[in-house]
């Protein structure tokens, strides 16, 4: 019996042990931290034998396979034993894509991967296809294999899952662009996590798809440098392209080898150049497996986005107030503030990630009225910004955060919360800003 041992157990350890078990392997699931109860429970019920708070060496060190939760740096001792050891260290996609033959779309990327993944999902279900959504999003993609038979899964994947996989391989990859993120985790090289990211290409042949934005010269930088034997189906919201998605006359052309379809941009649901993008990504993605245009133009037309990006929360005497607390980094915040359409009152800041805020300076100048900085230290852009807009309050709560900007917000402007930062200063993550943002907003 081949034993399987899962080091992490949250969603992904636990729905790859259910996996496993069915799969008849002799699974093992331990954890440095203490397992949730309901993912005890769950062990408990599949008979699978686990640990928390330690890892015994000698019940991991005897595997023939370690599914790795991708929380789990490589650096750590035990992984680097498993490597000298020669024990395959794999993600939950590496493992759980060998038990299904559904079509797989792979999304990755550094920002956009959830939306995009969203409305993929959402346009194949509106055309009838059986297709399960997973990934870093919702419930565990291992466990979904093994309770179900879809035809299709669209993964929204994370340059950690990517370190994991040996043979994975998509049919359909998208990667919605790629800026510098997480660099902690990869040696503080750009080209690490570029060549991470590229490891969705990685197994693909000549029939499959590598769908990627044309105007993010990193991209194509590294694609010219660094071939890939997927088909290239380029998007470009600047340019027109021979073969791919592009603008004209306010309509996305998305040109294939066999055909042409064209859908107007102007009832699309989701709003910024950003969006835009993402749309044109899942749209594509929609067409190759021959999707009618009339499903697809009518799903990104409905569809109505995830919370915590861009959302639409309510508007209070003409002031509109948007949630983007999802924003952990500066694209993200740029793509939002380019989107703004009125003066805005911008709530920004957190743990800084080592934010370069340039970049945003142009945009902060024509459109920001007033930033509230809501986090514990401010230094950065009270530096970046004091003297570029004509008020600047810090705030330390978000109720207080939401108060001032009421206070300072005119008829027709809006309130943003997009805030290039990390939120586990003063929140427990970017759902709980988001949130508290929201019931401020209820409660004014
Ligand atoms: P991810 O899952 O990659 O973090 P999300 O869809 O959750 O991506 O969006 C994260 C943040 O990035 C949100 O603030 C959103 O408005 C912004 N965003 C979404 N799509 C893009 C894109 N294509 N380019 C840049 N920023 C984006």
């Amino acid at each position: 019996m081949q034993r399987l041992v899962i080091l992490g157990g949250g969603e992904s350890g636990v729905g790859t042990a259910i996996l496993g078990k069915k799969e008849g392997y002799d699974v093992f699931v331990s954890d440095r931290g203490k397992i949730k109860e309901e993912y005890k429970n769950v062990l408990k019920h599949f008979e699978i034998n686990w640990e928390e708070e330690i890892h015994t060496e000698s019940k991991i060190l005897n595997a023939n396979v370690v599914m790795k939760s991708p929380g789990i740096p490589d650096k750590v001792a035990l992984i680097q034993k498993l490597h000298e050891k020669g024990i395959p260290v794999i993600s939950e996609i590496e493992f759980a894509s060998k038990y299904t033959n559904a079509t797989i779309i792979g999304i990755t990327g550094s920002n956009g991967k959830t939306t995009t993944t969203m409305l993929t999902n959402y346009i194949f279900k509106e055309a009838g296809l059986h297709v399960g959504m997973a990934g870093n999003i919702g419930d565990s993609y291992a466990k979904m294999v093994s309770e179900n038979s879809y035809d299709y899964y669209v993964l929204e994947i994370s340059s950690f899952q990517l370190d994991g996989i040996i043979d994975f391989k998509p049919h359909i990859a998208i990667l919605t662009n790629i800026t510098p993120d997480h660099l902690d985790r990869y040696d503080y090289k750009f080209e690490n996590y570029i060549a991470s990211k590229f490891r969705i290409a990685k197994n693909q042949g000549s029939e499959d798809y590598l769908i990627y934005d044309a105007d993010d010269e990193v991209i194509v930088k590294w694609l010219k440098e660094n071939p890939v034997k997927s088909q290239l189906i380029p998007f470009s919201i600047k340019e027109q392209l021979e073969e791919g998605a592009f603008i004209q006359d306010k309509k996305i052309i998305i040109k294939t080898q066999n055909n042409t379809i064209e859908m107007t941009t102007e009832t699309l649901a989701l709003e910024g150049k950003h969006n835009l993008k993402n749309t044109m990504a899942a749209s594509t993605a929609a067409k190759l497996v021959s999707i009618r245009k009339e499903t697809i133009r009518n799903s990104i037309a409905a569809f109505q986005g995830a919370e915590h990006r861009l959302e639409k929360v309510l508007k209070i005497n003409h002031v509109q107030y948007i949630n983007d607390s999802k924003a952990t980094n500066v694209n993200a915040t740029y793509y939002a503030l380019d989107s703004m359409k009125t003066a805005t009152v911008w709530i920004v800041g957190g743990v800084d990630k080592g934010n370069n805020y340039k970049e945003l300076m142009p945009l902060v100048r024509e459109k920001v009225k007033a930033i509230i900085c809501l986090g514990e230290d401010n230094s950065k852009i009270i530096d970046a910004f004091g003297n570029v807009v004509d008020l600047l309050v810090e705030t330390y709560a978000m109720e207080e955060a939401v108060k001032v900007a009421y206070k300072i917000a005119g008829r027709g402007e809006t309130v943003l919360l997009s805030p290039a930062c990390a939120s586990f200063d003063l929140f427990k993550n970017y759902e709980d800003r988001g949130n508290q943002f929201k019931t401020a907003i209820k409660n004014l």
